[in-house]
């Protein structure tokens, strides 16, 4: 071999290497990136079409104008995975006296202390399922929203969230959710009584302490869905679910779609329960941002390159 050859062999590699830093990247650095042409790409929101890729079975699309409650989802699934739980939208309401809530707001009285707790118990993690509740509920966004306190007769109503909370019915809500926090408040003063028990559409409980009374109502919502008089929805668990989409298959009235969307990924247990507003709503996980510089590069120089 000649000594030219014998240096083209050893250049052409090197060449080819090298050449390749200038081309487009054909990898994707998921899941910083988001990869194209895959069917989640194409995710569109439009309930009113009611959209769906057939064959496609990624997380549900629930169409609330169109789910009638009939819980034929539910029956599918329960020798699937159990995935699905039926859950209707509760309200938690505190009624207070105004001269209570007017200390409250001013700072002072005891009424911060029960709805401190009231409001811990809604956003502390379910890690366990409560009992008989066939999966943990996470509530989204719960807050004490004191601009919607409705003031009127000497009484102050403070509705505590403004989206529902899903569950099967009043008392699995108070089990999952109230009731260590009743316990944690008896020790201190508090001392609790039924008023009205509704089961399961609504409980009632009273709540006193120094001389400050007051009404913890949990009733369900009317979410004005006229064929869906009783607003009871599914609610998946995607920590069980196999989506098999043999609960699509059971609706009749074709209120549940299967989406593109398969990135379903959570840190925690209660992430992967969608309720009936999650499932009717937008994708919602993205893409992560990524700490590493080159990856950082590789986006940009992807972002510049259109592709
Ligand atoms: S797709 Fe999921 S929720 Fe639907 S029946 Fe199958 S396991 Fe149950
Ligand atoms: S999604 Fe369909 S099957 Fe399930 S409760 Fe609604 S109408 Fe019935």
């Amino acid at each position: 071999m000649s000594a030219a050859t014998l240096l083209r062999e050893i250049l052409r590699p090197i060449w080819v290497a090298a050449r390749h830093v200038f081309f487009k990247p054909y990898t994707y650095k998921y899941p910083y990136e988001e990869i194209p042409n895959l069917p989640s790409e194409n995710y569109r929101f439009d309930p009113k079409q009611g959209f769906a890729y057939p064959g496609f079975k990624g997380r549900h699309l629930l169409i609330l104008e169109k789910c009638t409650g009939c819980s034929l989802c539910d029956i599918a699934c329960q020798n699937i995975a159990e995935a699905i739980t039926m859950v209707y939208a509760f309200d938690v309401i505190i009624e207070a006296e105004e001269k209570d809530y007017n200390e409250f707001a001013s700072g002072r009285g005891v009424l911060s202390e029960l709805l401190d707790r009231v409001v811990e118990g809604f956003t502390r993690p379910l890690v366990e399922p409560g009992p008989g509740t066939g999966g943990s509920h996470p509530l989204l966004g719960f807050f004490a929203d004191l601009k919607r306190v409705v003031k009127a007769d000497g009484k102050a109503s403070i509705r505590l969230n403004s989206d529902p909370i899903w569950e099967h019915n009043s008392a699995t809500l108070y089990s999952n959710y109230l009731d260590e926090q009743f316990s944690q408040l008896e020790k201190s003063g508090w001392s609790f009584s039924i008023l009205e028990d509704k089961f399961p559409d609504a409980i009632v409980y009273g709540a006193s302490k120094n001389g400050c009374s007051v009404k913890i109502i949990i009733q369900k919502r009317d979410l004005k869905y006229p064929q869906n008089k009783k607003s009871y929805f599914p609610q998946v668990d995607y920590g069980r679910c196999v989506f098999c989409g043999f609960c699509v298959d059971a609706c009749p009235f074709y209120a549940l779609e299967m989406t593109p969307d398969v990135e379903l990924s959570s840190i925690s247990r209660q992430g992967l329960v969608y309720n009936p507003y999650m499932l009717a709503g937008p994708k919602i996980s993205t893409n992560p941002p990524s700490t590493n510089p080159i990856d950082a590069f590789y986006g940009w120089l992807r972002a510049k390159l259109g592709r």
